[in-house]
């Protein structure tokens, strides 16, 4: 007797009474849910391979990682700075739940753009351009201090969203989720107590323009950036998916900290281990009142809810910064060397040699790569017209061609 043969789906093997949908293919079924499952997978698949499209423009589909995902991911590109890279693995993770969000529900999630407080080349905007670069959204920078007031010379603050657009091709929806990172937010600080007595167009008159940018709201942006004109085209962009990171150096913000610190560490059982500690990592215990003394409105610090910081650089960080990275200096050079034929060996103690030099001058890791550059720049002038297989940069050559450098009369006090 011929088998009794029930319509079935061939993937997760549910009767045709138990799906809503069978679709018939040569020789099996597929139900509803199979299909969207498959298309889940073809979408985690396919993002994947978007991660660095061809032509570094992003494709826009979100790729969202879990936030231990996003750190792990962060570690290849950034040395240390772990309380900031977790800080902003879950603000961003969140923020992209809250762009997949149903619209329909009671509780809406609002915005968590986020504030990094640090010195200078320790890592700010590379961890906003490694996030953007994992996200593969739009992401765009722009420095705080060439916006003015509208109708002043300078530049508006809306033309930062021309730089998003830009950066992907002028496609607005895409635009409208990407990341804007605003570096220098420390130097648009209200640059006088008394609001009264002449209008401040380049702090506090930015920072009100930047309100209604961060909470979210229809902007019209010229296309090419700049200063809007009359007879323009605009385009609108809606800025409530928008990420804004804001970057700063907020130079002496230590002293503030301490102060206010300080002031609950009084008593005669004062840990001094703690103590100790809490001075060598003050900045971690930064809040939006430090920042407040640096003439940032308390209304934009309440559009920046998350809070994070970055350590100072020091000497075992820096060495890790030349070597550790997925596009470490020394393997950026190594290669260019190797493209040349010829293989770049470093003695023992190069590393440090250069480290030593960085910290001497005070040239943060933005420093490292001048320091390389100069010693580096004459093999690289010579060897290539020369047969060699293997080059050596020992002790006693990286010094020599770091003193003869001009870098070398920089010194500062
Ligand atoms: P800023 O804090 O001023 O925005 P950047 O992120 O521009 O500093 O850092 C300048 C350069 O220094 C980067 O391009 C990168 O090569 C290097 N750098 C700084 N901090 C780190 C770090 N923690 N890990 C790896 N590289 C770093």
């Amino acid at each position: 007797m011929a088998k009794q043969h029930t319509l079935h789906c061939s993937f997760c093997g549910r009767n045709r009474d138990e799906v809503k949908i069978l679709i018939a293919g040569q020789d099996g079924h597929i139900c509803e849910s199979c299909v969207e499952h498959a298309q889940e997978i073809i979408a985690q698949e396919l993002g994947a391979y978007q991660d660095s499209p061809a032509s570094g423009i992003p494709t826009g589909k979100l790729t969202v990682k879990k936030p231990m995902e996003i750190k792990k991911f962060l570690d290849d590109y950034v040395i240390g700075q772990d309380d900031a890279k977790k800080i902003l693995a879950v603000a961003v993770y969140n923020h992209y739940k809250r762009l997949n969000q149903k619209i329909d529900n009671d509780v809406e999630i609002e915005k968590s753009n986020i504030i990094m407080v640090g010195e200078t080349g320790t890592g700010k905007t590379l961890l906003a351009k490694s996030i953007a670069r994992m996200l593969n959204v739009p992401f765009a920078i722009v420095d705080a201090t060439v916006f003015t007031e509208a109708g002043y010379v300078g530049e508006d603050v809306e033309s930062m969203l021309s730089r998003l657009l830009q950066a992907c091709n002028y496609d607005v929806a895409m635009a409208e989720k990407g990341i804007v990172f605003i570096d220098e937010i420390d130097k648009i600080g209200r640059k006088s107590d008394n609001p009264s007595i002449t209008r401040d167009v380049s702090g506090e008159g930015v920072q009100q323009g930047l309100l209604k940018l961060l909470e979210g709201t229809e902007v019209l942006v010229p296309p090419q950036g700049g200063r809007k004109h009359p007879e323009q085209k605009l385009v609108k962009v809606n800025t409530q998916n928008i990420l804004f990171i804001c970057g700063g150096a907020f130079a002496g913000i230590d002293k503030l900290i301490a102060r206010r610190i300080n002031t609950h560490a009084i008593g005669f059982n004062v840990n001094k281990a703690l103590q100790q500690y809490q001075e060598e990592n003050i900045l971690q215990f930064v809040n939006a009142q430090d920042m407040k003394a640096f003439g940032l409105i308390p209304e934009l610090l309440g559009r920046l809810p998350v809070i994070t910081y970055l350590n100072p650089l020091d000497a075992p960080t820096l060495r890790s910064i030349l070597t550790e990275p997925k596009n470490a200096l020394i393997k950026q050079f190594t290669r260019l060397f190797d493209i040349e034929g010829i293989e770049l060996r470093f003695e023992e103690g190069v590393f440090d040699f250069m480290v030593e030099k960085a910290l001497e001058y005070k040239l943060g890791a933005r420093g490292l790569r001048s320091i390389c550059e100069n010693i580096l720049t004459d093999a690289m002038y010579e060897l290539p017209s020369q047969k060699v297989k293997l080059f050596e940069v020992t002790v006693e050559y990286a010094n020599r061609k770091f003193n003869s450098s001009k870098m070398s009369m920089l010194k500062v006090a």
